[in-house]
């Protein structure tokens, strides 16, 4: 690609939620841009696919969205103009427990306590100043570290959320009900319960559930990266699919690139322009716990014993705070656990577009010590199986997914690690110089930097941002 003769003021290489997301804020400034991706498909943790091969959609890793309804990036973007449409099943989330009920975060903060007998009270306390002032609060935890727009309402968000989960929950909750939905939505951090900043996830991703919602979208995750795509061509923007950039060397001329990589990633790529001690650094960037993801058609609805289960899309598997924690924590010494903590998403009881009638898709995956190469498919579908009696006889196709298969499927899941790195919040917030790497005019865009994983774009939003700043 070194004979291509155009200049662009900047190329993206990754379109994954982050690489579209800097892709569309530097076209819409009016640079000229070319976004380059390495698969075939467009969207990197925004893809679906038949994975089954039962005609059936797939969503190949991000299914429910509570960080794509709620990012203020993709809320200034007229998204459905382009195509996607967010569907809202009746609750977020269910959490079933082995005496066949279920606890449900419900999209009403009120209707949620009614259920929470007396942990409500604990749970309003807790919640309700953060969904008051969501709005305001939002900017400021959906970016990289900042004097806050609204400092008062942001450290009483910090204190809490600098906390472990087990810590908030040990604070805050008496009833088994109450402390495993509030576990279950904090083990999204990757990591052992009892580490320091794991309550910032429960209480993000439980006012989200309280605020936008976790919808899915219509016809697959895909869609959320198609209508960033026709926008971005709107704009004037340029894409080329189907080629890996194996070298800085080869992409084409620019002022700046905007890489939506992770930095070992980057020492590849980056390693002959860089002094070999920056190369070693980058190379030494820890990653954390992987996944082991599958996917299934069934030939119904899954039998849940709880029935409130087929109210939400998500359902979070695992019992009780003190099962999910343990499990969390053996997959923090390199074990597999036995019990699995399961995210599970059941996207076609609400979107009739992802299966052919009377088949049913199913998604679910559980963490796994990075580079694992363990089979957990059996003990995921046990856990399954232990709040649905009768799942195992429903099952028509499986896919699965180890986390080479994870590797293989998209370069920056390194390990299996789909957070593109360690997700400790205090080592991504307090990084000293977030998106900029050693060499001038090169940026990082990806999850690895502020404020992380999930599908949002403001980690391309604020490369982006930094680039038009200091190079455009
Ligand atoms: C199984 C799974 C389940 C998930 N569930 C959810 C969920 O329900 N909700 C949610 O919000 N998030 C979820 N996530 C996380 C979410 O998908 C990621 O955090 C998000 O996609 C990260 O976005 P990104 O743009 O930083 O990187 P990615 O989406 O990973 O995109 C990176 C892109 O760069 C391309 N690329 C890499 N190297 C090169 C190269 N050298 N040359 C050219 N192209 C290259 C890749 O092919 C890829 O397309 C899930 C992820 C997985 C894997």
């Amino acid at each position: 690609m070194t004979q291509d003769k155009s200049k662009y003021d900047a190329v993206v290489v990754g379109s994954g939620p982050n690489g579209l997301a800097a892709a569309v804020t530097l076209a819409q400034a009016g640079r000229k841009v070319l976004l380059i991706e390495g698969n075939r498909t467009i969207g990197g943790g925004m893809r679906s696919s038949d994975l089954t091969h039962s005609g059936c959609i797939h969503d190949i890793c991000s299914a429910a969205h509570p960080l794509g309804i709620a990012s203020p990036f993709f809320r200034s973007l007229d998204l459905a103009k382009y195509g996607l449409e967010w569907i809202q099943p009746p609750a977020p989330l269910a959490h079933p427990l082995d005496d066949g009920t279920a606890v449900l975060l419900e999209h009403s903060l009120d209707a949620t306590i009614k259920n929470l007998g007396e942990d409500g009270r604990n749970y309003n306390k807790l919640m309700r100043p953060l969904v008051n002032n969501w709005d305001r609060l939002l900017p400021d935890i959906l970016g990289p570290l900042h004097f806050p727009g609204h400092p008062l309402a942001f450290s009483r968000f910090g204190f809490t959320a600098s906390q472990s989960a087990v810590y908030t929950i040990f604070k805050n909750f008496r009833t088994k009900q109450v402390k495993a939905l509030f576990a279950g939505i904090a083990a999204h951090a990757k990591m052992p319960l009892d580490k320091p900043g794991t309550a910032a996830f429960g209480l993000l991703l439980g006012a989200a559930g309280h605020t936008g919602g976790w919808p899915i979208a219509k016809g697959g995750s895909c869609n959320i990266a198609a209508a960033l795509t026709k926008y971005f061509i709107e704009l004037g923007g340029e894409v080329r699919m189907g080629v890996e950039i194996h070298s800085l060397d080869e992409v084409p001329e620019n002022k700046a690139v905007l890489l939506d990589i992770t930095q070992k990633q980057l020492a590849r790529i980056a390693g002959a322009q860089l002094p070999g001690s920056q190369k070693q650094k980058l190379e030494q960037h820890k990653y954390g716990a992987g996944v082991f993801k599958m996917d299934w058609v069934l030939d119904s609805p899954i039998p849940w014993k709880a029935a409130d289960c087929l109210r939400a899309a998500t359902v979070h598997i695992g019992g009780t705070f003190e099962e999910i924690a343990g499990a969390e924590d053996a997959v923090g010494k390199g074990e597999h656990p036995e019990n699995p903590f399961v995210l599970l998403v059941q996207p076609s009881l609400f979107d009739n577009t992802r299966a052919p009638v009377g088949k049913h898709t199913v998604w679910a995956y559980c963490h796994v010590p990075n580079g694992s190469t363990f089979d957990m498919s059996d003990r995921i579908e046990s856990q399954i199986e232990r709040f649905a009696p009768g799942f195992r006889v429903r099952i028509r196709a499986r896919s699965k997914m180890d986390t080479t298969a994870m590797q293989e499927d998209n370069p920056n899941y390194i390990g299996g690690d789909i957070a593109g790195g360690v997700t400790n919040p205090f080592s991504l917030f307090t990084m000293p110089k977030p998106y900029k790497t050693p060499l001038k005019g090169v940026y990082l865009c990806s999850s690895a930097m502020p404020p992380g994983a999930g599908v949002h774009g403001m980690c391309g939003y604020y490369s982006a941002k930094k680039a038009l700043k200091e190079r455009l």
